[in-house]
């Protein structure tokens, strides 16, 4: 299809369609019209709170103002998920976003980790995280150092209605176009197959070279009009359904995510500056709704402000996510549980990729089959580090967990825990969103515990690396000292 491409149409109002608005409006300027259609009478998913460190990327390329974004979206910092109950009952381990120890050139610390734990020389590998320690103390604070061994990385979370709003007007502000109306017809040009006007219950028509489909679940465009097809995951990752309910604000606001598992799903928690964000995720096939709506409010913390709601989602990703002159981005695209926190991530690559592809001058199929594999892979690798959540899973508790227990994975996941096991080493594909420290934490939490170590790490002799742990755990916790508690950080860095 050789058409300049100069008008952008994107359906939904959602984190996706403001995000993807703000986002290809402020990079691609003058050069595109951009209008978003958006439906009052269509709600939004209206969850999706938690996020992962590249978020910063999108903030940095919006020229965000970090207090700003924090007051008006109620956020708060986030510097790990916690996981409970996921390996055995009882038990918990933390995934953060820095990487334990220090390394050496060619020897990483968890190796010597391993060989001082068997000497009975080193302590839980999370002593040695800075993430880690700072949440145990209930503290942050923004660390500026070239040291990547005092990096304290960090994402938010954030309500996500005040998010839609406020990246709705940073949009507007940039002369993003917003029309309000329900989509009810689509034409499509009978000669190419592309999509060439939304037809609005009001009349109005609304024409693009582009499209982006990010009307959620529904996804109107890609899957309804141009019937792309879906590969379904639920043989892999059988939850389908969340009960989600707001509850009252935490007297002490963690910098942390809460997954704790549950009889037949898991519950998340996730602590805003003016209330908690909590969920209970499971399959219809092991639990009703009711009985997930009561564990949801039997676990609670605090008392619910809402009245619980019930979420139903079908695992997977759209076969193609670019179809003709269509783009699927957010739940349009395909879905996986919010176990990891990456759907938002999601949205923001795809955009992200698509800027890197941008058809200027028109639609070329090598350049959309590039673009469909690059998705593909990066569900894929989301989708492996899910399941490792599942199935390495010791509990006994209940039929759900033990069919997770028994389910075959893909080989390339399989491989992943092969390797890892034998010698210690991490096993990390070309652009896996999961850095090597997420699958080593991933990995060892959920009982993997490496045949041997790498030979580097036994150069030591037993002083030295008792001596050497000591100083790491010591680098380590230097910086906490200095750190505000997390609500305190909140409060001075909105008055600084
Ligand atoms: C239970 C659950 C928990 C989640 N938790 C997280 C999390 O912690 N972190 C994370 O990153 N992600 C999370 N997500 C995912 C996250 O919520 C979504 O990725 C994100 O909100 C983007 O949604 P969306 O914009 O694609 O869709 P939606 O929010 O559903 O928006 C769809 C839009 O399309 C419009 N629309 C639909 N049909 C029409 C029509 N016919 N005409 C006009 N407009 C129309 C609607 O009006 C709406 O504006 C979670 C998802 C679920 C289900």
């Amino acid at each position: 299809m050789n058409t300049r491409i100069k008008n952008i149409v994107v359906l939904g109002g959602g984190t996706a369609g403001w995000m993807s608005a703000a986002l290809l409006k402020k990079v691609l300027g003058g050069s595109v019209n951009i209008t978003l259609v958006e439906s009052d009478e269509i709600a939004t998913v209206g969850v999706g709170e938690a996020t992962i460190p590249p978020i910063q990327h999108v903030n940095r390329v919006l020229g965000i103002n970090e207090a700003e974004f924090l007051r008006e979206t109620n956020a708060t910092m986030k510097l790990a998920i916690k996981f409970e109950n996921w390996y055995r009952q009882g038990q918990g381990y933390f995934h953060t976003f820095s990487s334990p120890g220090q390394s050496s050139a060619f020897c990483q610390f968890h190796h010597y980790w391993l060989r001082a734990k068997r000497a009975g020389l080193g302590k839980d590998l999370w002593d040695y995280d800075l993430n880690y320690l700072a949440l145990s103390a209930g503290k942050f604070a923004k660390l500026e150092t070239r040291d990547p061994r005092l990096e304290l990385p960090y994402a938010y979370h954030f309500d996500a209605g005040l998010y839609g709003a406020y990246l709705r007007k940073i949009s507007q502000a940039l002369g993003v176009k917003r029309i309000e109306g329900k989509v009810n017809h689509t034409t499509i040009n009978q000669d190419t197959g592309a999509v060439e006007q939304l037809l609005l219950a009001s009349g109005v028509a609304v024409s693009g070279d582009l499209f982006i489909d990010c009307s959620g679940f529904r996804a109107l465009l890609l899957q309804q009009k141009l019937g792309v097809g879906f590969d379904d995951w639920s043989h892999w990752l059988p939850c389908d359904r969340a009960v989600a309910v707001p509850s009252e604000r935490l007297a002490q606001t963690r910098p942390y995510t809460r997954a704790i598992a549950h009889h037949s799903g898991w519950q998340w928690q996730i602590p805003l500056q003016h209330r908690q964000g909590n969920g209970l995720v499971y399959s219809s096939r092991f639990s009703s709704d009711e009985q997930a709506t009561q564990t949801l409010l039997q676990n609670l913390e605090c008392q619910p402000v809402a009245d619980p709601r019930v979420i139903h989602f079908r695992t997977g990703r759209a076969r193609q996510q670019w179809h003709k002159n269509v783009i699927g981005v957010g739940l349009a695209s395909g879905f996986l549980e919010p176990l990891e926190s990456t759907s938002i991530h999601l949205v923001q690559s795809a955009i992200v990729r698509l800027l890197k592809y941008f058809p200027h001058t028109g639609i070329q199929a090598d350049v959309v089959k590039q673009y469909n594999q690059e998705s593909r892979i990066e569900y894929e690798q989301v989708r492996d580090f899910l399941i490792l959540h599942y199935k390495l899973n010791r509990r006994e508790d209940s039929e759900f967990w033990q069919q997770m227990a028994r389910i075959s994975i893909p080989e390339s996941l399989q491989h992943k825990i092969d390797v890892f096991a034998a010698q210690g080493v991490l096993v990390r594909e070309r652009n896996d969103i999961f850095a090597e420290s997420s699958w080593l934490q991933l990995l060892l939490g959920q009982g993997v515990e490496p045949r041997d170590h790498h030979p580097l790490a036994g150069a030591m002799d037993e002083a030295q690396l008792a001596n050497f742990m000591q100083q790491t755990e010591q680098l380590k916790r230097e910086p906490i000292t200095a750190m505000h508690f997390h609500d305190d950080f909140l409060q001075r860095f909105d008055q600084a």
